[in-house]
């Protein structure tokens, strides 16, 4: 595949919808009061930040993205970026529990489920939360080469799976696997399927004790003859490639970018509070009248905005079904990532000891910023696919 075909089918205009502007105001004011407060506990525990999903689901957050005509807000995918912008700001765990959720409720709406719209109500009303388990064990960040593959059976299919990380794995009510189809001769002949963690057949193992986005409760997940139904697959057999790459990747691009920027913007804010607030004592003058803090907070500031309105380029490419949008797309997660790793070392700097004993919580900031970097596409992935696109090579 290459970046010059045209744009996957479902990246239309969005209308401006209402709803969703009213979910976004819900989310500034969500994120900075509760799920800021709530932050700093979930991380120190490493659990599921269930208090915050419940006041994400109960505001409705939930169903932004779902069609309104399945009772969501609808949405577009600047409204996407701004909602994993707020909430990341306040929480990097729980903005990527909701990106994961998000793109797979994405991957739902363009599927062939049989109880499809069903789903979509569900997501909706915030009754359904789901996640995406495309990594395994054999792939390991190259999520595109499935190593598991659905056997045919009476009832329809079985698959054994050795799924490495699914955020959210024990309390997700559905996650969008992937899987080679039968008799496949290459991992590339894949499809997508939505199984339940809950189910027969599924053991969801610890979460990981992460460094950072520490209570996004990721976990491996083993599926060991899991029943398949016909009515479970999300793609006909042979198209969970063009699935993942044209339906999920965009909308999951948009976020994880919007994710880094979110962690950017927090960043940047505490340090403007602590060089305002912060004095010595033999002359009252502050940590911001020393020219060398203020250039750092200059270069973070500067750096977000960059890595803000280089988003903003490829989201209105995504909105206006632009050929270069997915390429922009690329480019503006490899730079948010980037971003967010070098303007939250500054801002460790910039809080000296304070953020070092964690007075000041920049360094969870800083912990959750490089988890970007090795989820797939990864940083390395970005690059050589960047770099390919730009000498027009086949991609895959
Ligand atoms: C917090 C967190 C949550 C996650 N949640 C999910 C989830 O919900 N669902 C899901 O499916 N996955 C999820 N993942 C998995 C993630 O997307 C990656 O698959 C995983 O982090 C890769 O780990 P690995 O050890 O297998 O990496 P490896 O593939 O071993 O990578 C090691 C290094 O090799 C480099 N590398 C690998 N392949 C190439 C290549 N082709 N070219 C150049 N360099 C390469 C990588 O960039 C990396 O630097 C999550 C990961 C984390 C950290």
């Amino acid at each position: 595949m290459t970046l010059s075909g045209r744009a996957p089918h479902n990246l239309k205009v969005s209308p401006p919808a209402t709803d969703a502007r009213q979910l976004l105001e819900e989310a500034v004011r969500l994120g900075n009061d509760t799920l800021r407060r709530l932050a700093p506990q979930a991380d120190s525990t490493g659990e599921f930040p269930t208090e915050s999903v419940g006041h994400v689901r109960d505001a409705g957050l939930l169903g932004l993205g779902v069609p309104t005509e399945f009772g969501g807000a609808g949405g577009t995918p600047g409204q996407f970026a701004t909602m994993v912008e707020t909430l990341s700001q306040a929480d990097g765990s729980l903005g990527m529990i909701y990106i994961m959720h998000f793109a797979a409720a994405k991957s739902i709406e363009g599927s062939i489920l049989s109880n499809r719209d069903m789903l979509l109500r569900e997501i909706a009303s915030g009754s359904h939360l789901s996640t995406l388990a495309a990594s395994e064990q054999g792939t390991r960040s190259q999520f595109w080469l499935p190593v598991s593959r659905l056997e045919p059976s009476a009832d329809g299919f079985t698959v054994n799976a050795s799924k490495s990380w699914v955020t959210s794995a024990h309390n997700a009510d559905s996650f969008v696997a992937t899987a080679q189809s039968p008799a496949a001769d290459s991992p590339m002949n894949s499809l997508c399927f939505l199984a339940r963690p809950k189910a027969d057949g599924v053991t969801v193992g610890a979460s990981f004790d992460g460094l950072g986005l520490r209570s996004n409760d990721a976990a491996p997940i083993e599926l060991r003859g899991y029943a398949v139904a016909a009515g479970d697959l999300i793609c006909e057999p042979g198209t969970g490639f063009q699935h993942l790459l044209g339906t999920v990747l965009p909308w999951f691009l948009v976020g994880t970018a919007a994710h880094s920027i979110g962690l950017c913007r927090s960043a940047v804010h505490l340090v403007e509070q602590h060089l305002g607030n912060s004095k010595f004592a033999h002359d009252g003058s502050r940590l911001a009248d020393l020219p060398n803090l203020r250039g750092q907070l200059a270069r973070m500031s500067t750096t977000t905005d960059a890595a803000s309105a280089l988003l903003g380029r490829a989201v209105a490419a995504m909105e206006g079904g632009d050929a270069t949008a997915t390429l922009l797309l690329l480019e503006a997660r490899l730079f948010a990532v980037e971003a967010a790793v070098e303007v939250t070392d500054r801002a460790l700097r910039c809080g000296g000891g304070a953020a070092f004993s964690k007075r000041v919580p920049l360094e969870r900031v800083f912990r959750d910023s490089l988890a970007g970097r090795i989820m797939a596409p990864t940083t390395d992935h970005l690059e050589d696919l960047i770099g390919k696109a730009r000498l027009g090579m086949d991609l895959f």
